[in-house]
């Protein structure tokens, strides 16, 4: 660890100036609220200090001030496979302050300015900015950029991004959005390439604080107006600041991970510091953090909704113990050192202490349950394989080759993931190498994919057999109506379940309200379209990693590591599905919505037929 410039800042100061900081300037402290949204079904987890002010953001008046600043708990679930790098996680802290039609940019931009350059000693020469670069709906913010160099910084190092990168919003299709100003630490490294610049992946730019300025209100016509209310809205990371504001580029040597690293080092015998337990460390630190912070806010394990996320982040991390060699329960110790190191700025942890350790040790048990019972059949198969292998000794070569099919059998009965199975033959002595075993994994894995498809084609004939061709266009059509229904109504519409018959397709999906029919009238607009545009759909097979990567929704059930089908149509739809579906939208012809009804509370149900 090295503390290069800085005098050493620890978050408790950080957050305490900043809150006071902004109270200077007339702010109002709203507390945390709960990691759980609210009132609103259509969102797992608050994932940014905005979220639990949308009303507010909306026009909704504030009960306490046009001026607001908070420290919130956010969990990003985006982000669970970016955790093993230096600076991403799961659970974050976020610095906010807000303007509810009061300021505007001229002092947002000058107090953060002041606050990370005179509150928080950074050396300006080491802060570059971005900028929204303008388009056909909005022109360069250059009252932005105008401010940042009244304010001394060069233009060299202020850049003007497209809307990829600087911009926000609307949540749905239409509503409150505009430019945005991010703000970076430059480490000092080299630039890794001519195009390197603040949003580069390499690490050079850290960004630590964004200004959000909604400035304008799209419309359902798709232009973008001035709002009458504009809105500042601003979110900075409490974890990477640290690390910043300490010369570290690693938030998890900072002072707010360190304890719970050293115990995990503790735990495991293992130095953090050597190379190939950084990940492993990495995962087990934030997602146990994460998992102490929602069993406090009353989340469980289960295999629905925040449940379901809880218990994949806890099954992650044991997962990764095993690369540490952590056969004995260890959440629990884990949790402990989250528990003592952040309990007095969140005393709900250390209220909920109980319930956090048994819930994870509950958890871990049945976990380990599995992997035992796995690991119990994957020694038979090994012993009956010795007991071959001494009979005969050509046979030598049969298990390690083998070995990649057991791989699948463990991952298809266990779910044990197939690094694992390999790793632990190789920890019982059997000589494997991993390519052999890696081509017998991918063969017998083609094979079931082939059988499930079989399958599914018969079943499917089967049931469907007159009108299949019109069953896979109600199934194309669900497609479009999924992606269709996100565009109009907001990103955090999901599919819970479809229905197809001949004659008709059902779609279920979370809402919390009716489905105006204006909106409907939309949403079958944008469908009409696309089977107008007589669109190809492209189907490839990718690993799941990969499709979530590139942006596919897959809202049902799906194992990491997994290989998976992913239906493209054009830029409007991505989807990770089984099949069948049409060769291209135009076999469709038209549809229309005759039906929109609630199912159950957050729920809304949609029929429409082809016409
Ligand atoms: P990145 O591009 O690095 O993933 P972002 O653009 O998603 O970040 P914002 O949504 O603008 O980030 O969030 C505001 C601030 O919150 C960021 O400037 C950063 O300091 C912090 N932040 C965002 N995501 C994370 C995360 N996963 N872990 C830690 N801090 C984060
Ligand atoms: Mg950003």
């Amino acid at each position: 660890m090295s503390f290069s410039y800085n005098s050493l800042m620890i978050a408790k100061e950080l957050r305490k100036k900043y809150l006071d900081f902004f109270v200077g300037k007339g702010h109002q402290v709203v507390p945390s609220a709960s990691l759980i949204p609210e009132n609103d079904p259509t969102t797992l987890f608050i994932s940014a200090g905005m979220q639990p002010l949308i009303p507010f953001l909306l026009g909704e008046v504030h009960p306490l001030d046009k001026r607001i600043c908070s420290v919130q708990k956010c969990l990003r679930t985006v982000d669970i496979d970016n955790v093993g790098d230096s600076f991403h996680h799961t659970f974050l802290e976020m610095l906010g302050n807000w303007s509810l039609g009061d300021y505007w940019k001229e002092e947002a931009i000058s107090w953060s300015f002041e606050f990370l350059t005179e509150y928080l000693k950074i050396n300006p020469e080491k802060l570059s900015v971005t900028c929204f670069a303008g388009d056909q709906d909005a022109p360069k913010d250059e009252e932005s950029a105008g401010i940042w160099r009244k304010l001394g910084i060069p233009v060299e190092r202020i850049y003007f991004l497209s809307k990829e990168d600087n911009w926000w919003g609307p949540a749905g299709v239409t509503g409150p959005c505009g430019p945005d100003s991010e703000m970076f630490y430059d480490t000092g490294k080299e630039k890794c390439g001519s195009n390197c610049r603040p949003g580069c992946g390499c690490g050079k730019y850290f960004e630590i604080w964004n200004n959000v300025f909604m400035q304008y209100n799209k419309t359902a016509e798709g232009k973008f107006e001035l709002l009458k209310q504009k809105n500042v809205d601003t979110g900075m990371g409490v974890e990477r600041t640290i690390s910043v504001l300490n010369g570290l580029d690693d938030d998890y040597q900072n002072e707010l991970f360190a304890p719970i690293i050293a115990q995990i080092e503790e735990i495991s015998k293992k130095k953090y510091l050597d190379e190939e337990n950084k990940k492993p460390m990495r995962v087990i630190a934030d997602h146990l953090r994460a998992a102490s912070f929602l069993i406090a806010d009353g989340v469980v394990p289960s295999n629905t909704d925040q449940g379901y996320i809880l218990r994949r982040l806890i099954r992650r991390a044991i997962r990764h113990g095993r690369a540490l060699h952590l056969h004995e329960l260890f959440t629990a110790k884990v949790a402990e050192s989250v528990i003592k190191k952040m309990s007095d700025v969140y005393p709900e942890l250390l209220a909920e202490k109980q319930l956090i350790v048994e819930e994870l040790s509950k958890e871990e048990e049945k976990f380990l349950k599995t992997i035992e019972e796995g690991l119990n059949f994957l020694n038979k198969e090994v012993k009956a394989y010795q007991f071959f292998e001494n009979a005969a000794a050509n046979e030598g070569r049969k298990l390690p080759y083998h070995g990649g099919r057991l791989g699948f059998d463990m991952y298809q009965t266990y779910g044990f993931p197939p690094e694992m199975t390999l790793e632990e033959l190789k920890r019982i002595g059997v000589k494997i190498d991993d390519q052999v075993y890696w081509k017998g994994y991918q063969e017998k894995f083609d094979k079931h994919q082939q059988k499930s498809r079989i399958g599914a084609e018969k079943k499917f004939a089967g049931g469907l057999a007159d009108h299949s061709e019109q069953v896979v266009k109600y199934h194309t059509a669900t497609h479009l109506l999924h992606a269709a229904l996100r565009k109009v109504l907001g990103e955090q519409v999901h599919q819970i379940g479809s229905n197809l018959t001949a004659e008709r397709l059902r779609f279920d999906f979370t809402y919390p309200e009716r489905v105006s029919d204006e909106q409907l009238k939309q949403v079958e607009g944008l469908v009409n379209q696309q089977i107008k545009a007589d669109v190809p759909v492209v189907m490839e097979v990718m690993e799941l990693d990969e499709a979530r990567k590139q942006g596919a929704l897959a809202f049902f059930e799906q194992k990491y590591g997994e290989k998976v089908k992913v239906y493209t149509i054009g830029g409007f739809s991505k989807e990770v599905c089984g099949g069948p579906h049409v060769k291209s939208t135009g076999e469709i012809s038209q549809i229309e919505i005759f039906k929109e009804e609630a199912v159950g509370a957050g729920k809304r149900r949609i029929y429409a037929r082809i016409k």
